[in-house]
């Protein structure tokens, strides 16, 4: 058992910065995922944690201990990759029992052990097999009962379900999910996959280009993304964005779209919205798919719109709508009928707002249902 920090961490290949001043405390027993794109600097930070790189600046702890220095196998950290590998000629009974053997420890404890651990990954009647009589999944399940048997502080997990179909991999999330509830273990797991994070993570952090974007639990940074990136990187479809224009008149403070606009007076909203007045760098409104209604009729805080097009997805329909020039996405349920170039209106939920800086892309405000907002 182990908590794990990264204080300041910098790693630069070449004239590639692959970490960029990370710095993240992860909780004793917390499943902590690190969602990122491909090139993000995940499996960097995962070596950097086990030992196998080295950082240019900063220090790792386990628990209280800085291990800079200390050599990967001292570290007691097991870390599963992506492309497993499995000794093909072992059966998964001498698969599992590899780490122990090289710590020579008495074969009838190995004996136990390997046993107690197949049952838990319910492997144990595999055993007597060899790994290319397995599927996927199976072996997947030896390579962490591997990990398991040698009891260490803490597990890294490299996009560890990628190389495994849709079926597979979701139910290999339950089952890891429950794995990490049993042994309370620290649990560092990397992810591309929105929906392996937010149905695993305690919390979630979010790399992007070597620089942490945001360190939050699942429902926050869902619902308050701190910029453009996070808000896009979760959620499906993603958030859309509109770019307005700001006028301040008195106590009002008016957000210009093409289609519509927004009358605000809500006194803390003014106050960080109304320095974007003037500013060339523009303001931008978020609003996921799924916090917009639609309409056949218009109405108070109804906005007119046109079909674009519609993408039946069998559960809910994706309906493309389009607002002056722009396209935003709306999620409707699966009854939804209309055909392109109707006339539609859209009541977006006032209270799920999201604004950001067009330039910087940081969030600058998230309305709830105090914020003083009309849609004119
Ligand atoms: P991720 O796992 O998020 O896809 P990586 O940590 O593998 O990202 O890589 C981060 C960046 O560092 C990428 O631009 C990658 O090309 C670069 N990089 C990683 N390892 C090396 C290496 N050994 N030599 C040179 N560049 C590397
Ligand atoms: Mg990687």
């Amino acid at each position: 058992m182990a908590s794990i920090k990264l204080e300041n961490i910098t790693k630069t290949y070449k004239n590639v910065k692959a970490l960029d001043d990370v710095s993240i405390q992860i909780e004793d027993g917390e499943f902590f995922c690190i969602l990122g794109p491909p090139g993000a600097g995940k499996t960097t930070l995962l070596r950097i944690i086990v030992g196998l790189e080295k950082p240019d600046h900063g220090n790792v702890y386990i628990g209280d201990e800085i291990v800079n220095d200390l050599h990967p196998s001292k570290r007691d950290i097991a870390m599963i990759f992506q492309n497993l590998a499995l000794y093909p000629d072992k059966s998964i009974f001498d698969n599992i029992a590899f780490p122990l053997r090289q710590q020579k420890i008495d074969e009838e404890i190995i004996k136990e052990k390997v046993t107690e651990i197949a049952k838990q990954l319910k492997i144990d009647w595999m055993l007597d097999k060899l790994p290319s009589q397995l599927s996927g999944g199976e072996r997947q399940r030896v390579a962490i009962g591997r990990a398991i048997v040698r009891e260490p502080k803490a597990y890294l997990m490299d996009e560890p379900l990628s190389n495994l179909d849709a079926l597979l991999r979701l139910e290999m999330r339950v089952s890891l999910k429950e794995l990490q509830t049993k042994l309370s273990e620290t649990f560092v797991y990397v992810t591309h996959d929105q929906v392996e994070a937010l149905s695993m993570g305690d919390r979630i952090a979010i790399l992007n280009k070597g620089r942490i974007q945001q360190i939050d639990d699942p429902e926050r940074i869902y619902k308050l993304p701190k910029n453009m990136f996070v808000a896009t990187v979760l959620g499906s479809p993603p958030m859309n964005f509109l770019e307005c224009r700001v006028e301040v008149t008195g106590g009002e403070c008016r957000i210009i779209h093409e289609g519509f606009i927004l009358s605000v007076k809500d006194k803390n909203a003014i106050e960080v919205i109304g320095k974007m007045i003037g500013n060339e760098e523009g303001l931008v409104l978020g609003i996921r798919p799924e916090d917009i209604l639609l309409h056949n009729f218009g109405g108070k805080e109804r906005i007119e719109a046109e079909i674009y097009v519609t993408e039946p997805l069998g559960n809910e329909t994706i309906v493309d709508v389009k607002i002056a020039s722009n396209v935003i996405k709306v999620l409707a349920d699966s009854s939804f009928e209309g055909r392109p170039g109707q006339k539609i209106w859209i009541e977006p939920k006032k209270y799920k707002f999201h604004f950001f800086n067009k330039k910087t892309g940081d969030s600058i405000f998230h309305t709830t249902k105090e914020t003083e907002l009309e849609i004119l």
